[in-house]
């Protein structure tokens, strides 16, 4: 769990709830004892900030780079983007996801809905997610897949390998299939590596 900024408490607790080993990773030391990474919502400038500071920037694109999973909601989906449309000056990600997402894309006035969505991946029942200035993901490179999108065809989850990004909050519903899913990708690629 990257603990630099964000709703760290609420993936946490997430986290724990499904029997995961949750660590708080602030640290390149802390990085190397975990087999995945959540990137919480929270203000991507900010951790995109404070990843550099705390010297973390190269230790998780390596970690992404060596197959890694994470889980990136919001925020933490625009850390993982390629690409930012309405960045702040200077704004980098970790990247790892071929897409291009636009910060902020459901606009001021509306800062936040709940929407029901189709997820085929994750069986029949809707996902009822929470958008909170959440980004939209504007285009969809060859090496990523699109998971769902609002009925006017925004994508906003994702998947590429190990890497999944996810525009809103399970985390604030009660929706557990996402979190389920990387920790089964975190439990393959720990037994890969033991
Ligand atoms: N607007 C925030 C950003 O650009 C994301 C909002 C969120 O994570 N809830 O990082």
């Amino acid at each position: 769990m990257l603990a630099l900024q964000g709703d760290v408490r609420e993936h946490a607790a997430l986290l724990a709830g499904l029997g995961a080993d949750v660590a708080l990773v602030r640290r390149p030391s802390e990085l190397s004892t975990v087999d995945g990474l959540v990137i919480p919502g929270g203000e991507s400038s900010v951790i995109d900030k404070l990843s550099r500071i705390f010297g973390m920037q190269e230790p998780i694109r390596a970690a992404i780079r060596r197959g890694m999973p994470v889980l990136g909601t919001c925020a933490g989906l625009i850390m993982l983007a390629d690409s930012i449309v309405d960045a702040i000056d200077g704004q980098e990600s970790f990247g790892g996801l071929d897409v291009v997402v636009r910060r902020n894309a459901f606009g001021r006035q509306v800062e936040s809905f709940e929407a029901e969505l189709d997820v085929p991946s994750l069986g029949p029942a809707p996902v009822n997610a929470a958008f909170i200035r959440g980004p939209v993901v504007e285009s969809v490179g060859e090496a990523a897949r699109a998971l769902a999108a609002l009925p006017d065809g925004r994508v906003v989850a994702v998947e590429q390998g190990n890497l999944l990004g996810l525009s809103f909050h399970p985390e604030i519903t009660g929706e557990t299939r996402f979190h389920q899913r990387f920790l089964d990708h975190v439990r393959a690629f720990a037994a890969a590596a033991a």
